[in-house]
């Protein structure tokens, strides 16, 4: 457990109150909140989680520091300069006026810096959550449900990806109290890496669990596209050459065909005579010529033959060579006309099923991202300094490096402080709620010591690093080895000039 809220207050009756939200709970001695983050710990308002603090000596293989330590240990860590304070489990500044529960100040490569952190209590908030699939989970707008909430929608899709446009304040504050508690509930567990299942109206359904294969309509997604049907032309063009007379790369968004292609035209591949049924773009590229659906390239055909109209009589030949493919290199098939030009399905030649392999080879995992999206701009800056405008300034500016749990954001352009951070880079179970509903997120600012005097910070609740101990439940953690460390000389140069 870790620091005491100073603000709790105790009424005769041994329930004490927790001000660290606006539901202000009253807690029975041993008994913990309403969001089960706070507890009444022998009279005492406690966080019940373990404050994360990230120890660099950890990722090099240095011995995990015990949780608990005999009275002969003197309290401090190991090495400061390797150790980062999160705002995992430290608590948060609501109501506001107070200090962030943790302004902690180190040396780095010569200069003295603070971080700031608290746990952001967030009603604006979200997640964007990308699943590589060219399956049709959905049309644009339609509605996510959870357990049977509306909790997001359906948003533009991207290059070989299905974007989701969950949480936000409408559907956390905006509906029925259950349509909120769903909501914050989906948002809770995608953000701690749990799966939940989601279905979209006219749509799949699909589980989606962050860093893992999408699961959509039961069948687990192995493959994003190599590319759009035209895109897999332009790649692949030379070494279907001579092997077959004509190759159509299905895909529910732009379909190809190598004859009329411009790279079958500079590669001198005669036309064939095909005519693919669907809106012609440019030459070799086509556009609906199916429904989307989970068949073949995100379409809802399961047989090729289908998107084709009669071969011309005065280009075609008996025996010309036709190969199928879908953008995943899922589904592959070869043909040939015979004397009435019809396609006839024959096995494929080996040369050219290595080819079909080397598609699905040139295919990355399919994965489900999950970014958390909010907005600092608020009440939460006043933890920071006292002219909160100044710290958005600041972050503006690039003197303020923003982080949650220790892992790189991308901040917004504009106004406010709108984050968006990938939750697979931050330490496990990172979030919280409160039944307001919102979300629980770390968040912690990084800036020269001078600089954060200047934006008003509050300096005299600057502590140094090496006064903070491991006992009261401190959990030291490794950082996660894609992350820049956050205290880095580099790092403090990057982005402090
Ligand atoms: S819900 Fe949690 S944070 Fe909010 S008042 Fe209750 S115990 Fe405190």
């Amino acid at each position: 457990m870790s620091d005491s809220n100073p603000a709790a207050q105790t009424p005769s009756d041994d329930k004490i109150r927790c001000d660290a939200c606006p539901v202000m709970c009253y807690i029975k001695p041993g008994a913990s909140g309403a969001c089960d983050r706070y507890a009444n710990h022998n009279g005492e308002l406690v966080r019940v989680d373990p404050h994360v603090v990230l120890d660099r000596a950890l990722a090099h293989g240095a011995a995990v520091v015990p949780f608990h330590r005999d009275g002969s240990w003197d309290g401090t860590l190991i090495s400061p300069p390797e150790t980062f304070i999160t705002a995992i489990g430290a608590g948060t500044t609501y109501p506001d006026y107070k200090p962030a529960p943790f302004i902690v100040s180190s040396e780095v490569g010569g200069v003295d810096m603070v971080t700031v952190v608290t746990e952001g209590i967030f009603s604006y908030c979200g997640v964007k959550v990308k699943i590589d699939t060219d399956r049709f989970l959905g049309p644009e707008q339609a509605t996510v449900r959870a357990g049977g909430e509306a909790i997001g929608h359906v948003t533009t899709s991207e290059y070989g990806s299905q974007m989701l446009s969950l949480g936000g304040v409408h559907h956390l504050t905006g509906g029925s109290k259950k349509e909120g508690r769903i909501t914050c509930e989906a948002l809770l567990d995608l953000c701690n890496g749990k799966p939940v299942e989601l279905t979209i109206d006219g749509g799949s359904t699909v589980m989606v669990q962050a860093g893992q294969a999408p699961i959509v309509n039961g069948v687990k997604e192995e493959r994003m596209r190599v590319g759009c049907g035209s895109a897999t032309i332009g790649m692949f063009a030379k070494q279907w050459l001579g092997l077959v007379d004509d190759v159509v790369v299905v895909d529910d968004h732009i379909t190809g065909v190598l004859s009329e292609h411009q790279a079958g035209k500079v590669l001198g591949i005669p036309d064939t005579g095909i005519k693919i049924k669907g809106r012609r773009s440019t030459p070799g590229r086509y556009f609906q010529v199916a429904e989307p659906g989970t068949g073949w390239g995100g379409t809802n055909i399961s047989d090729p033959l289908s998107i084709l109209g009669p071969f011309d009589r005065k280009v075609a030949w008996p025996g010309l060579r036709l190969y199928f493919i879908s953008t995943t290199g899922e589904h592959a098939a070869y043909f040939e006309l015979d004397d009435g030009l019809i396609p006839r399905e024959k096995e494929m030649p080996a040369e050219l099923a290595m080819l079909s392999q080397r598609v699905k080879d040139n295919c990355e995992p399919a994965l489900s991202t999950v970014l958390f999206m909010a907005g600092a701009g608020g009440s939460l800056r006043a933890g920071v300094t006292e002219n909160p405008v100044r710290l958005t300034d600041s972050v503006k500016d690039a003197l303020t490096y923003v982080t949650c749990g220790g892992a790189p954001v991308y901040v917004y352009p504009g106004g406010g402080i709108t984050i968006m951070v990938d939750v697979t880079k931050m330490p496990e179970n990172a979030f919280g709620y409160v039944p307001t509903p919102a979300l629980v997120a770390p968040i912690e600012f990084t800036l020269r010591l001078s600089d954060y005097q200047e934006l008003g910070g509050h300096m005299a609740e600057v502590r140094p690093v090496s006064s903070i101990t491991l006992d009261d439940g401190r959990r030291p953690v490794a950082p996660h080895a894609d992350n820049p460390w956050p205290l880095a000389p580099n790092a403090v140069k990057r982005y402090f000039g």
